[in-house]
């Protein structure tokens, strides 16, 4: 019996050859051998489990909208975090799922008059992709407000590890190395007006509207800042905002942003990549790395 079969026999939800272009905020991405949709904590571990029996690669993905996915597609597994939802607010402490939606929670906890996610409002990724990316905006991070997160270790054992242990910095966070995958994650908010609350989201969201290019598929901004500097202004004053390789563009409105005009391929993007950071580099002597993940 293969993996696939073994995963219908224990009541997992698994699909085969299914486009990431689907899961993914670009639009774009082959298929993944073996796409697994777990509902439940011990679905999860048990998926795990099975593929590690067979030495399969497995993958996690949240909302996919950091993550640019090659054409070819995916030998392996990719275990979506999609059915893994759900939140509970007691007092001030917020406790998610980690496919619970980002923006969703931070809605809630200002419905309810907790602040501290106002900078999430927007981010259009999951819980457990916000924790892994450190996720930050409008002066907020994940960092300032995570008290602890439940993983699952590579060996299979679930730990509770608090905020400090996971060498959270500037959009980046310990996990990825460590290979753990996020289960659920803990956060302290602080009370303060509703009315506030909803303002500063609303604020933060026009703001979004007005300077980004979100009517076009994308994964956000590419680049990481470089110390010193916004990627964005420096890809602008090198004269390479609307750039093309194929339907991949530097975006005119946010030149931060790579949008896929309709029909991008990965090649595309990854060609666009290749040349803004050649000609950064040219004129300015500075490495923009690469924010968006590469799978
Ligand atoms: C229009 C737009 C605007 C954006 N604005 C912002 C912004 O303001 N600030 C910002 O920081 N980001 C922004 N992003 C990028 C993105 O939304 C964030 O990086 C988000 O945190 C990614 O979450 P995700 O669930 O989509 O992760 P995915 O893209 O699915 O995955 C990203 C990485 O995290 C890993 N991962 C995901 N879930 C888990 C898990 N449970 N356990 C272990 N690993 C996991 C994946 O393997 C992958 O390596 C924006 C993106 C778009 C499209």
């Amino acid at each position: 019996m293969g993996v696939y079969e073994e995963l219908i026999k224990a009541n997992i939800e698994v699909r085969h050859g299914e486009p990431m272009a689907l899961h993914t905020s670009f639009r774009i991405g082959g298929p993944a051998e073996l796409f697994i949709l777990p509902k439940t904590l011990e679905e999860l571990v048990q998926a795990l489990a099975l593929l590690r029996a067979r030495g399969t690669e497995a993958r996690v993905l949240g909302k996919g909208s950091n993550l640019l996915v090659n054409d070819q597609g995916l030998l392996g597994a990719v275990i979506s975090t999609e059915k893994l939802t759900g939140s509970a607010i007691s007092g001030n402490l917020v406790h998610a799922a980690a496919g619970e939606s980002l923006t969703a929670l931070s809605r809630k906890a200002g419905e309810r008059g907790l602040s501290g996610l106002e900078f999430a409002y927007g981010i259009p990724g999951s819980v457990g992709g916000a924790v892994v990316m450190n996720a930050g905006a409008y002066g907020g991070e994940m960092r300032d407000v995570l008290t602890s997160v439940q993983v699952l270790t590579p060996q299979g054992e679930i730990r509770e590890l608090d905020a400090d242990q996971l060498a959270m910095g500037y959009r980046t966070s310990c996990i990825e190395k460590e290979g753990y995958i996020v289960l659920s994650a803990r956060m302290k908010l602080t009370e303060k007006p509703r009315e506030e609350i909803l303002a500063l989201m609303e604020k933060n969201m026009n703001a979004r509207r007005e300077k980004q290019p979100l009517e076009y598929p994308s994964a956000g901004s590419t680049f990481k800042r470089p110390k010193g500097y916004f990627a964005g202004k420096l890809i602008m004053d090198a004269g390479l905002g609307g750039m093309s390789v194929g339907d991949a563009q530097v975006s005119e409105k946010h030149c931060g942003f790579v949008i896929n005009r309709g029909h991008a391929t990965a090649a595309d993007v990854n060609g666009l990549i290749g040349l803004v950071q050649e000609r950064v580099r040219e004129q300015f002597g500075l490495e923009l790395e690469c924010e968006v993940r590469r799978w």
